[in-house]
């Protein structure tokens, strides 16, 4: 979704702007490379990381807004910014 310039967008919360709409990078997560330290929970702002049962961790996509922080700090290298397909 573009934002136009000078655009606003309505204070609230991740669940009610769905902020995985305006992602431009997403993250792709390797579970072979993960390990199980849960810093990317910790500190994903939208809280949209979680347990999994068949990897460790994954990220709610419909609200991952794509800031890469979760990749930038993951100590395995495990999470790879990816430019998103829409
Ligand atoms: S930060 Fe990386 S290694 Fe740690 S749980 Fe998340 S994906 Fe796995
Ligand atoms: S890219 Fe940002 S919002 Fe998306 S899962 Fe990683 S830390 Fe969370």
């Amino acid at each position: 979704m573009a934002l136009a310039v000078g655009c606003r967008a309505r204070p609230g919360k991740s669940r009610d702007n769905i902020t995985g709409s305006w992602r431009v990078f997403k993250p792709v997560f390797d579970k072979e490379k993960c390990t199980k330290c849960g810093l990317c929970m910790t500190l994903c702002p939208e809280g949209c990381i979680h347990e999994t049962e068949e990897e460790f961790v994954a990220p709610d996509y419909t609200y991952c807004k794509g800031c890469g922080i979760c990749a930038e700090e993951c100590p395995g290298e495990g999470i790879e910014m990816k430019l998103e397909e829409k």
